[in-house]
């Protein structure tokens, strides 16, 4: 069975789109064929995949409006997963999508279209609780949520999980939130820790192992568009490695998530 996972947080910058780029490019390594969804308006993740937005002719904006078929405006990436690209195009979906009956089912209905042909559909959600990112919500098994280890970390975290529950109640009644992932993490403070431990507490949050370490490399991968998999050392694309490894045993296996305790 196809295993569709979002990974979602309204807050920009906590490593959403690094989070599938990396995960994708990992879980490609174990041979596991993986689709990613690009549902962010600024196409980040497309870029970061080797494909210029301002170059694409269509992309999920005209697939989750109906006016092209999902197989036609998949694409190829070094990285051996398949991208469903976005464009500036996908600003104007909300507005488009918010006058059509259904419209949180959009992208559901287009990934079904697709889905046999992957073990695993990584969607990667743009910085708000919009339209979007009730699509993303939608059409997943499960969401991830990335936390970036920062003081006010928790901030929109009850507000998130609220919309996921109420996806849960409205759209989406298999939808499972599997956890957060500590992304930017500095094992060297205790702060990151603290941090962790208080928002995990605060909202019963399970935290997936592992936590991702702060590394210059993802920085320099994301700005030049090539991926921060291909420094195959370092050691945030191992923690990658680690989490691909884990979630597929838990998909694969039926084994429980392996958490992390942060105190
Ligand atoms: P989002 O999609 O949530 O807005 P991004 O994935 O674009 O976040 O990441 C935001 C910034 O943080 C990017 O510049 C990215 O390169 C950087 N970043 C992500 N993960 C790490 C990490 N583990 N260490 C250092 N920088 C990171
Ligand atoms: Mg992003």
């Amino acid at each position: 069975m196809t295993r569709i996972l979002a990974i979602a947080n309204q807050k920009g910058g906590v490593a959403k789109t690094t989070t599938v780029a990396s995960l994708g490019a990992a879980l490609a390594d174990l041979d596991v064929s993986v689709l990613v969804v690009d549902l962010d308006p600024q196409g980040c993740l497309t870029f970061s995949l080797g494909h210029d937005p301002d170059q694409l002719e269509r992309s999920v904006h005209d697939v989750l409006l109906g006016d092209e078929e999902i197989a036609d405006v998949l694409l190829d990436t070094e990285d051996n997963v398949t991208l469903l690209p976005a464009t500036i195009d996908l600003a104007g979906a909300e507005a488009l999508l918010l006058m059509r009956p259904g419209r949180e089912y959009a992208l559901k209905r287009a990934l079904v279209e697709v889905a046999e042909d992957f073990d695993v559909i990584l969607i990667d959600c743009p910085p708000s609780l919009g339209v979007l990112t009730l699509n993303g919500l939608t059409a997943a098994h499960e969401v991830i949520v990335p936390l970036q280890c920062e003081t006010l970390a928790h901030r929109g975290v009850g507000q998130l999980l609220r919309t996921v529950t109420e996806v849960q109640q409205i759209t989406n009644s298999d939808l499972t939130m599997l956890g957060a992932v500590a992304t930017i993490f500095d094992a060297r403070t205790t702060h990151s820790r603290d941090v962790l431990s208080d928002v995990a507490d605060r909202y019963g949050l399970p935290v997936l192992d592992p936590p991702i370490p702060r590394t210059v490399r993802f920085a320099e991968a994301s700005a030049s568009g090539s991926s921060v998999m291909r420094g195959r050392k370092n050691k945030g694309a191992m923690a990658y490695r680690q989490l691909a490894e884990n979630l597929r045993k838990y998909w694969d296996a039926g084994e429980p998530v392996r958490t992390f305790d942060p105190s």
